[in-house]
């Protein structure tokens, strides 16, 4: 059956194409009916920062990528799941030790002594007679007395790969096909380090066979150490499996999408008020391709259509506008209460509510996160929409607004207006349109003559949802309470 897994080093933040990496994975396997599996490569300790691994599950969680085996965390305490772990390589070391000693024994592994100075000259001189960067090869032959008494002498090692001389490597890529490469191009890959740690190309390889791993799909950065992990799985003696490589996610310049060009992060997104299914929906179809024209996909639908042989070989492109469209439709769709519960932290924070206010006048909020939504590109959005509702001043928002107060008709309509509404015991949109109808019968302003000047002295912007909606929701005082101002 289908076994894959997402990998990740905890670094900190969850690219959106770690996300994606994790996604196709997932899919892979939910589609097979497989196992995913997270686990968690950590060999580097200088890299890792703390909160990383909650952040990450977080994150997940919060996609919709749930995990069938590996590591959860409650209550702070990390728990295994599964029957192939431990799922955190720092907790396998003894598992590596077993394995490099098989290779040290049979002679694909050496042990090297050389200094960082030493080999800083090495590749310096490389790189000015113009030769690619890669150890010499100085310890390859070391004896077996050479070594222990440099080993007895104190000296530090490294434990590296012995690749045979001017061999090609082939290995599979489900993506891009057969990939060739001749180990004259290929360093002799540092498998332990001198803390001990194996590097992440042994670890992987290592771990991939245990776990008995059928796909390793990850991004294409990882293609060139391929032939490493190849080799390793050939001199080791086992049945490799099939490498995936995910082509990049590219910017609008089709440059690798960084950090630096704004939101890259799960938790950017997230923070934005993304909603995960449309932000998942959107990263599956970067770089892959349903077979019909179908571009919304619920996390099922994605389950039963994703297929490998339908994923790009080049880099697909990021288009926040795309994911803007997406989540707009998503926010559209969803039930008002869910969208509700996600807009108020935000009024919260903006001080437009305190979180009692929330509860007390939920019902409210509702209806007016109901009038503003379909405007909505993320939620963090809904601060502009709704400022009309919060401030009792109302700002003219620009000059179009300024000229229409101007208008001949003006003070007519701000005194027929505001008597109507104070006699209106209710002020719903029923009774609203009426007083507007009114209005038209008796002073004869009607249409923009009429709505315009409304609008812009009860919100300060020309342009907006609908305007008995906006006058219910204000309420009388309040309606009431602005037009006197422009009364004055
Ligand atoms: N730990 C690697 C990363 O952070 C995983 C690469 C792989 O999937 O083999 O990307």
């Amino acid at each position: 059956s289908v076994r894959v897994r997402f990998a990740p080093s905890p670094t900190g933040f969850v690219h959106i194409g770690s996300l994606r990496t994790a996604l196709y994975n997932y899919l892979l396997a939910k589609k097979h009916g497989g196992q995913y599996i997270l686990r968690i490569e950590d060999t580097d300790q200088s890299r890792y920062v703390e909160g990383a691994i909650e952040n990450l599950l977080e994150s997940m969680e919060w996609a919709g990528v749930h995990h069938d085996e590996g590591i959860t965390i409650e209550n702070g305490i990390l728990k295994e799941e599964g029957d192939y772990g431990p799922y955190v390589q720092s907790d396998r070391l003894a598992i590596y030790q077993e394995y490099i000693q098989k290779l040290l024994v049979k002679g694909d592994a050496y042990h090297c002594f050389c200094s960082k100075e030493r080999l800083d000259e090495v590749r310096e001189k490389q790189k000015t007679s113009g030769l690619t960067a890669k150890y010499d090869g100085h310890c390859r032959n070391l004896t077996e007395d050479e070594i222990q008494q440099k080993i007895e002498a104190g000296e530090t090692y490294v434990i590296r790969l012995k690749l045979p001389e001017n061999r090609d490597i082939a290995f599979n890529d489900a993506i891009r096909g057969k990939v060739v490469v001749n180990t004259d191009e290929v360093d002799d890959q540092v498998l332990i380090k001198s803390d001990g740690f194996p590097t992440y190309h042994f670890a992987v390889v290592v771990d991939d066979y245990l776990m008995k791993i059928t796909h390793v799909i990850r991004g294409e950065e990882w293609l060139p150490s391929t032939p490493k992990h190849a080799y390793l799985y050939e001199v080791i003696g086992w049945k490799a499996p099939e490498f995936v490589h995910l082509p990049n996610i590219l910017n609008t310049e089709k440059k690798k999408l960084s950090k630096r060009q704004g939101d890259v992060s799960v938790e950017d997104f997230k923070k934005k008020g993304y909603l995960p299914e449309a932000l998942v929906n959107y990263i599956a179809l970067i770089g892959w391709s349903p077979e019909e024209n179908q571009e919304v996909f619920s996390m099922k639908e994605l389950e039963e259509k994703f297929s490998l042989d339908r994923v790009s070989k080049s880099g697909g492109v990021f288009d926040v506008n795309k994911l803007n469209w997406m989540n707009n439709h998503y926010i559209k769709e969803a039930p008002i209460e869910r969208i509700a519960d996600l807009a108020i932290p935000y009024l919260i924070e903006a001080g437009y509510v305190t979180e009692t206010e929330a509860k007390e006048k939920y019902d409210w909020l509702k209806d007016m996160v109901e009038l503003v939504r379909e405007k909505l590109s993320y939620m963090q959005e809904i601060l502009q929409h709704v400022d009309i509702f919060f401030h009792q001043e109302v700002k003219l928002q620009d000059e179009e607004a300024q000229e229409i107060l101007k208008l001949d008709h003006i003070h007519d309509l701000v005194d027929i207006f505001y008597n109507k509404i104070s006699v209106e015991e209710n002020l719903d949109i029923t009774n609203i349109k009426k007083i507007f109808k009114e209005i038209q019968k008796e002073k004869g302003i009607k249409g923009p003559n009429l709505f315009k000047p409304i609008r812009v002295i009860l919100t300060g912007k020309v342009h907006g949802p609908d305007l008995p909606l906006i006058i219910q929701l204000l309420g009388r005082q309040n309606s009431l309470y602005r037009i006197q101002y422009v009364k004055e």
